[in-house]
């Protein structure tokens, strides 16, 4: 079954609002026919509206994600997000269950204490409920799954993978599960310059949609993202996997023509 190709651009905890507006600027410069690719920017919270607004007055069909989500309604959580205040800014997507939001934070940076390296602590669960709220209020999760070199090492990837998916997926109702998308970024590729190799990345992104197959008649219309040191010399080789459909793109979405390059990477392999 064909599917469209997804790149979506997560810029972290970067970019003020005018760096945002300046790399979307240059997107949106590109004049390459990238049917039927679609692309998404994931900007901070705080370049939303902003960007959502930019990409509207230009008539762009890129879209708008968000990296995390914190419940449906309005309340006393200060400062979360909620998904409705997300649609309200024109997210169509939103990040769930990044590594970088799982469990213990990697790396202790000079102004953390311990403490903070635990404070985002998102689990199976939680990315399950994340991922229910998004779509209870219309928005497409993109959900994240991967395992950590540790795990890779003990042999336990496919194990650590398919539970991961397995968890968040039973949170969601059996009718929708052909709205989400996946994303399989193994931890150890993430922001370090290791990537996956292509048959690697290929392998373990059938096994997610094997592991979907297994809950859903839907498998085939979902899209399985690759991420992890996605950069232009070597997203031909990845995309080009049948069950790659596009990247979840890290440190190269914040250089334009990075990005632009991943993004014809994405036309160049589409699987019609
Ligand atoms: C990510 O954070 O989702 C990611 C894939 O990062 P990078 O491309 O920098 O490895």
């Amino acid at each position: 079954m064909a599917r469209n190709p997804l790149v979506a651009g997560n810029w972290k905890m970067n970019m003020t609002v005018p760096q945002g507006r300046e790399l979307v600027a240059y997107l949106l410069d590109q004049k390459d026919d990238v049917t039927p690719v679609e692309i998404a920017v994931c900007p901070p919270f705080t370049a939303l509206c902003p960007i959502s607004r930019q990409l509207q007055e230009a008539g762009s069909s890129v879209k708008l994600g968000a990296q995390d989500i914190f419940g449906d309604g309005t309340g006393a959580f200060t400062g979360m997000i909620s998904a409705p205040m997300l649609l309200d800014c024109g997210c169509t997507y939103v990040i769930v269950g990044h590594s970088e939001r799982r469990g213990r934070f990697g790396k202790l940076e000079d102004w953390m204490t311990p403490a903070l390296q635990d404070l985002f602590a998102d689990n199976d669960e939680t990315v399950g409920a994340k991922a229910r709220v998004a779509l209870k209020t219309g928005l497409t999760p993109i959900i994240c799954c991967g395992e950590t070199i540790g795990e890779r090492k003990a042999g336990k990837t496919d194990q650590v993978v398919s539970s991961q998916v397995k968890a968040a997926l039973s949170a969601l109702p059996a009718g929708k599960l052909d709205q989400i998308v996946v994303a399989y970024e193994p931890v150890w590729a993430i922001g370090t310059g290791e990537v996956c190799d292509a048959p690697e990345a290929q392998r373990v992104c059938a096994l997610v949609r094997q592991t979907i197959r297994g809950l859903s008649t839907a498998a085939d219309k979902v899209r399985v993202l690759y991420g992890g040191s996605l950069k232009p010399d070597n997203a031909e080789e990845i995309l080009v996997g049948p069950d790659v459909d596009g990247g979840l793109v890290g440190g190269a979405s914040l250089k334009g023509p990075d990005f632009a390059a991943i993004v014809r990477a994405a036309k160049a392999t589409h699987k019609a």
